[in-house]
């Protein structure tokens, strides 16, 4: 890997200001052995900031800091907690291109997919602003009529929030805002490949007003450790994490130990269905969406598109015209459509399974295969005639590779999109929306795209069925994730 050298790109953003240490109490600190961890960008391979590497008593002090902010934070009105909320989206909101330039460096996402992502991330604090004032209880009479019974959302506690590397903003902000909206103080855990961008939002929570140890913010090299020691603290009552479903089942079991509250965000394997009724440009327009929102490094991310018989090749066609014209670069180059992947990992993984599915006998129609050079790129590509057995079929291929099979009949396309352990997302694309909203029930999964290649929308609840996870985060469901109710019995 090339060290020596800093990217242009980078000037203008003090990257080592943004990593002054680890976030506790409100404070910079430099963690108890002092050790480092190297931040990469994967457009160029070179070193753009190290950052601290909590241990385990650094993690102990971030969950001392949380309990000792809790009892202010659940008592601060809920209008001033809305208030700081709304001074986190308007931060972020002004500083929109800086924050998106961060995130293009160590992420790798093109500009426009990094802006996009600020916005996006921003929208979870205005909307929890608004919901802060509205979480309402209940008051009724007992069947019985012999008592009233109260119902009143209490904050959940001390949570412990766990956040991947493909959206270093939104999937920190969709957990961190319901949780302070909701009156409870929080550890994050941001993934170790994207550390920068969790930094530089702490030190905007505290400018917006957020009070010393309502956020801390740990990075580590020692995610499992770290993460069971945090777990096992009786004073933590809630794990919100988002990643791999592997990574959730593991955590799952720890959290067993102490009978905490989960709320799991994990892996998806969207199918994408285009009848032969769609409107072809809808459709490709919605494909493109759907695979290539970050390169492909997304949990909704369309891992499987089904095209029935009579559409089949003039969708094939216009796909491939468009995937071959993308333009490939660096993240933070403007002109760039497609970054890089986040890893040298990441990018052999992809390779393998196109290799795989080559070798069952799909048909590349482009790209198929590394391009020698700096940065971790792997090329738009589209294979066709992709058999069920493919181990992509089965695996999420979090890259730019558009997979597609021919289907018939609507009863088997939708055997077809269900055979997964995963139910995050799906796409349908029809001019029949009677049929549209028919297969939607019938598809398993979370979240359904009618004619549409995104879904996400923070007014919306996103979250998956299967082994794609628990709970549901944004739209109204989202905050309640971070309360628990408690139910009064009185006679009156
Ligand atoms: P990952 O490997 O599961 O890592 C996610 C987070 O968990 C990172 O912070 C990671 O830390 C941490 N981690 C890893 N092992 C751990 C352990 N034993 N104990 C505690 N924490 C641990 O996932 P990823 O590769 O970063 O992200 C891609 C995955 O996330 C994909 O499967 C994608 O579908 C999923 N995802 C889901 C959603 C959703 O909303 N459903 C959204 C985005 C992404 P390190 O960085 O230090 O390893």
């Amino acid at each position: 890997m090339n060290v020596a050298t800093r990217p242009a790109a980078a000037e203008g953003l003090d990257l080592q200001g943004w990593s002054k240490g680890l976030f506790i109490d409100g404070k910079w600190l430099e963690g108890e052995a002092g050790r480092r961890i190297p931040v990469v960008d994967p457009s160029t391979e070179t070193l753009l900031a190290h950052v601290a590497d909590a241990g385990l008593g650094d993690a102990a002090a971030a969950v001392d800091a949380a309990a000792r902010a809790a009892p202010g934070w659940a008592a601060t009105a809920p209008r001033k907690r809305s208030e700081i909320l709304r001074r986190c989206f308007e931060l972020m909101t002004e500083r929109a291109d800086v924050l998106a330039r961060l995130i293009s460096l160590e992420n790798g996402k093109a500009l426009r997919d990094a802006r996009g992502e600020v916005a996006y991330a921003a929208e979870f604090f205005r909307w929890n602003a608004e919901e802060a004032v509205r979480i309402v209880g209940d008051f009724g009479m007992a069947p019985a009529g012999m008592n009233h019974i109260i119902v009143d959302y209490q904050p959940i506690g001390i949570c412990v929030l766990i956040t991947p590397w493909n959206f270093p903003a939104a999937m920190a902000t969709r957990k961190i805002a319901p949780a302070l909206a909701a009156g409870c103080t929080v550890v994050l855990k941001p993934a170790t490949e994207t550390p920068l961008t969790a930094y530089a939002l702490a030190a905007l929570y505290k400018e917006a007003g957020v009070p010393d140890g309502v956020v801390n913010v740990i990075t580590t090299s020692s995610p499992g450790p770290v993460t069971t020691a945090m777990l096992g603290d009786p004073r933590v009552r809630k794990l919100s994490f988002t990643g791999s479903t592997g990574v959730g089942r593991t955590l799952l079991a720890e959290a067993s130990k102490t009978v905490l509250s989960c709320s799991m965000e994990l892996g998806g394997n969207a199918p994408l269905i285009v009848f032969d009724d769609a409107d072809l440009d809808i459709a490709v327009e919605g494909a493109m969406v759907a695979k290539m929102r970050n390169a492909g490094e997304a949990c909704t991310a369309a891992n499987r598109l089904y095209v029935q018989s009579g559409i089949h090749d003039r969708f094939v066609a216009a796909l491939t015209a468009r995937m071959q014209g993308l333009v490939v670069g660096p993240g933070v180059d403007p002109a760039t459509e497609c970054g890089p992947m986040i890893t040298a990992k990441a990018v052999s993984k992809i390779d393998r399974l196109v290799q795989d599915a080559v070798d069952r006998g799909a048909k590349v129609l482009c790209g198929g295969s590394v391009a020698a050079g700096t940065g971790f790129f792997y090329p738009p590509t589209v294979l066709a005639d992709v058999p069920p057995d493919a181990q992509m079929a089965r695996e999420e291929i979090f890259g730019p590779v558009a997979p597609v099979s021919r289907f018939e009949t609507e009863d088997e396309v939708v055997a077809r999109a269900n055979d997964t352990e995963y139910g995050l997302a799906a796409y349908v694309f029809t001019r029949d929306i009677g049929r549209g909203l028919k297969v939607s029930r019938r598809i398993e999964a979370g979240m359904i795209a009618l004619n549409r290649g995104l879904v996400s929308d923070p007014a919306a609840p996103f979250g998956g069925v299967k082994q794609s996870g628990l709970g549901r985060e944004g739209g109204s469901h989202g905050v309640l994730e971070f309360t628990e109710p408690q139910y009064v019995a009185v006679t009156l």
